[in-house]
């Protein structure tokens, strides 16, 4: 099948809220990473095939440089696309989304982004998780180690990249098994609490993070 789009992807987000769990998870990327040392990235590339061909996202991984504040200008100058990611069991990851948003828009205004909230396997998430606003960014509850929601990201950044909102996957990549297992009845909570914060939304709030 065509390579429709080769776009590069960034992770960012606070040190420990699973991204490297989670790029790791599709496997031929992880087969076919390459280690970029002048930057100090990882680079897996991860195929998704759509129905208008495969795409083929470079994501950029740190090699835990996050820990130790901001990331260099080099890390996010090539970007088309992100990935915030942050953990929903630590307030404080959270409270960092904007200062990471901020990072990435200073150096690649116009891009699109998803915001993830990882570790949703996890039931005793912080209380201001479950009332807090999740609908002014593209919002998607992930579990890195239960695959939960797993293409749910790179299937909403695949359709604002190739401008088109119908765009499906047509098959799944293959990912490593999942670790643990997301409770279904979680899974249905967290589904069912998007779905209100979606239509509660204020159409004038969309820009704000
Ligand atoms: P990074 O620093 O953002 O790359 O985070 P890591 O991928 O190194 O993960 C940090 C810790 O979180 C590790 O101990 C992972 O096992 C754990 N972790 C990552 N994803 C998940 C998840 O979906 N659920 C749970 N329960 N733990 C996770
Ligand atoms: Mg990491």
């Amino acid at each position: 099948m065509q390579t429709v789009s080769r776009p590069q992807l960034v992770l960012v987000g606070d040190g420990g809220t699973g991204k490297t769990t989670f790029v790791k998870r599709h496997l031929t990327g992880e087969f076919e990473k390459k280690y970029v040392a002048t930057l100090g990235v990882e680079v897996h590339p991860l195929v998704f095939h759509t129905n208008r061909g495969a795409i083929k996202y470079n994501v950029w991984d740190t090699a835990g440089q996050e820990k130790f504040g901001g990331l260099r200008d080099g890390y996010y100058i090539q970007a088309q696309c992100a990935i915030i990611m942050f953990d929903v069991t630590s307030r404080v990851t959270y409270k960092n989304v904007p200062n990471w948003h901020r990072d990435l828009v200073r150096v690649c205004e116009n891009i699109p982004i998803v915001l993830c909230g990882n570790k949703v396997d996890i039931k005793d998430t912080y209380e201001e998780f479950n009332n807090m606003q999740k609908h002014n960014m593209n919002y998607y509850d992930i579990s890195a180690k239960s695959n939960y929601n797993f293409e749910k990201p790179f299937l909403w950044l695949a359709r604002k990249l190739i401008g088109d909102p119908n765009l499906e996957f047509v098959e799944m990549p293959a990912l490593a098994p999942p670790e643990i297992a997301m409770d279904p009845s979680l899974a249905a909570q967290y589904e069912h609490d998007l779905k209100v914060a979606s239509e509660t939304a204020l159409p004038d709030e969309d820009d704000d993070l």
